[in-house]
C-alpha cells in the first residue's frame, strides 16, 4: 500500500488544500505516513506571504534532496504558492522535484478525474474554501500574483459540501477567502458573503459559523446584519487594520483611513455588542516614522482587539512596495516595534479575558491536548478543560476558572447534548 506524506506552512487555505489533499489520496488508495523517509509520495505545500515562510519552503525542498537521491523512485512534488507562472524557472532550480503544480490544481498524475475530497472523518471545526485569488494589490502582497485574480464557487457546491461535512460529523464550519467579502463577484446572480452565510445558517447538525480573512473597505452593512441575526454566525470578526496611520496606509494602498477604520469597528459594535475583533498589523513598513508607529499603538489601545498578529515588514519581491518604495527601517528597529505593539497587546488581552472569569461559556471541544480538552468560545477564545468522560465534537458549557493573555481554563458545568 502506498504512504503518503504532505507538509504545509502558511495560512488556513494551505491547510485546507493540504486536508483535501490528503483525503483524495486515501480514495485513491494511499495511506497516510508519519514523515517523508516512510513515504512514496511527498508534497510540500508552501507559502511564500514572508521571506521568512518562502526560506523555509526553500530549505524543506533542499533538505528532501539526499532522500530523493537515495530513493529515486519516490515521488516528490511542490505546489502552494511557491508555485507560480515560471515553472520552468523552478525546475531548473530545484531538479529533483518531480512535480510543481499550483494550488488548486490536481494534475493528471495524482490521477484521472483528480479532484479534492472531503475527509471521510472530518474534525469537529473545519475550513471550508469559498473563494480563491485577490484583486486588491495592497502594496507588500505577493498573494495576487501568486494565487491570481480572485474567483469564488458557486453557492449551491458550497452549501451541497457543507451538508456533507456535516453529515460526516463537522460541527463547525469557517469559510476562507483572501477577501472573503468579495465572495460571488461574477458569480451568476452576484450572490455575496450574507446570502452565502443565509444559505448556510439552516442546515441540519451545523452549529456554527465562521469566515475570514475580510478586508476592511468591504465589509458591508448587509453582512454586519447578517452576522447580527443567523443564530449560527459566531461573533467574531478578523479585521486586518495594518496600520494606525494615514500615510501608510496609503503607501500601503489599503483602500481606507484610520477614520473609516474607527467607524466601522463603531458600527460592528453598536449593532453586535459582544463581537470578539482580531486584527493584522505590520510594523517597519517603508518610511514608518516613529510619529506613524505611535498612531498605530494609540489605534491599538483604542479599539482592544482581542488578538494582534503583528509582523516586521519585509520586501517581497514582485510586489509593487518592492519596485517603487525602499526598505528603509533597520531591522533592529522592526524588531522594537514588534516586541512593543507585543507588549502593549499582551496587557489589554489580559485585561479582558480577566474579564470572562466566573463567567459560563459555550465551546466546541475540538480536541485533547496534554490531557485537556480544547475548544473555543463563539468568539474564537481557546479554552482547556480537564474531565474524564469523553467530549469531543460537543458543544459545552464551561465555568471559567482561570485566565491568561492566550487562553482559558474552566470546568465543565452542562453538556448540551445530555
Ligand atoms: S487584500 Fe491585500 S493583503 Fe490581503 S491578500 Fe489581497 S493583496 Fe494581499
Amino acid at each position: 500500500m502506498p504512504h503518503y506524506y504532505i507538509w504545509t506552512i502558511g495560512c488556513q487555505m494551505n491547510q485546507a488544500e493540504s486536508e483535501r489533499l490528503g483525503s483524495y489520496l486515501e480514495g485513491l488508495g494511499y495511506r497516510s505516513a508519519d514523515n517523508a523517509e516512510a513515504a512514496d509520495l511527498i508534497i510540500l505545500n508552501s507559502c511564500v506571504v514572508r521571506q521568512s515562510a518562502e526560506d523555509r519552503a526553500v530549505n524543506k525542498i533542499h533538505a528532501l534532496k539526499p532522500l530523493k537521491k537515495a530513493a529515486p523512485e519516490k515521488v516528490l512534488a511542490v505546489t502552494g504558492c511557491l508555485v507560480n507562472a515560471e515553472v520552468a524557472r523552478l525546475r531548473k532550480k530545484f531538479p529533483h522535484v518531480d512535480h510543481f503544480f499550483r494550488p488548486g490544481e490536481y494534475p493528471s498524475w495524482l490521477g484521472e478525474n483528480a479532484a479534492p475530497a472531503l475527509p471521510q472523518r472530518p474534525a469537529p471545526a473545519v475550513y471550508v474554501p469559498i473563494m480563491e485569488g485577490c484583486n486588491n494589490f495592497c502594496s507588500y502582497c505577493i498573494v495576487p500574483y501568486r494565487r491570481g485574480r480572485e474567483w469564488s464557487r458557486p453557492l449551491e457546491e458550497i452549501v451541497a459540501e457543507v451538508r456533507e461535512l456535516v453529515r460526516r460529523g463537522a460541527r463547525e464550519v469557517t469559510l476562507l477567502g483572501q477577501n472573503v467579502d468579495s465572495y460571488g463577484r461574477g458569480l451568476p446572480g452576484s450572490p455575496d458573503l450574507a446570502d452565502l452565510l443565509a444559505e448556510l445558517n439552516p442546515v441540519n447538525g451545523l452549529e456554527r459559523l465562521r469566515f475570514l480573512t475580510n478586508h476592511p473597505k468591504d465589509v458591508s452593512p448587509k453582512l454586519i446584519e447578517a452576522i447580527a441575526q443567523l443564530d449560527k454566525v459566531c461573533e467574531q470578526l478578523y479585521l486586518p487594520v495594518q496600520a494606525g496611520s494615514d500615510e501608510i496606509l496609503a503607501a500601503m494602498r489599503r483602500g481606507y483611513t484610520v477614520d473609516d477604520y474607527r467607524r466601522l469597528i463603531s458600527r460592528i459594535r453598536s449593532r453586535i455588542p459582544e463581537i470578539v475583533l482580531s486584527t493584522d498589523v505590520i510594523v517597519g513598513f517603508p518610511s514608518e516614522s516613529s510619529r506613524h508607529f505611535r498612531e498605530t499603538l494609540d489605534l491599538l489601545t483604542e479599539v482592544k482587539f482581542a488578538t494582534v498578529h503583528v509582523a516586521a515588514y519585509s520586501t517581497r519581491p514582485g510586489t509593487i512596495a518592492a519596485r517603487e518604495l525602499e526598505d528603509n527601517i533597520p531591522l533592529a528597529e522592526k524588531k522594537a516595534r514588534l516586541r512593543e505593539i507585543e507588549q502593549v497587546q499582551e496587557k489589554i488581552a489580559t485585561e479582558l479575558n480577566a474579564r470572562l472569569l466566573g463567567r459560563t461559556e459555550e465551546i466546541l471541544v475540538e480536541g485533547r491536548v496534554k490531557g485537556k480538552w480544547q475548544g473555543r468560545t463563539r468568539g474564537g477564545k481557546l479554552v482547556f478543560f480537564k474531565d474524564s468522560d469523553d467530549y469531543l465534537g460537543q458543544l459545552v458549557k464551561i465555568n471559567i476558572t482561570h485566565t491568561s493573555p492566550w487562553s482559558l481554563q474552566g470546568e465543565a458545568v452542562a453538556n448540551t447534548f445530555e
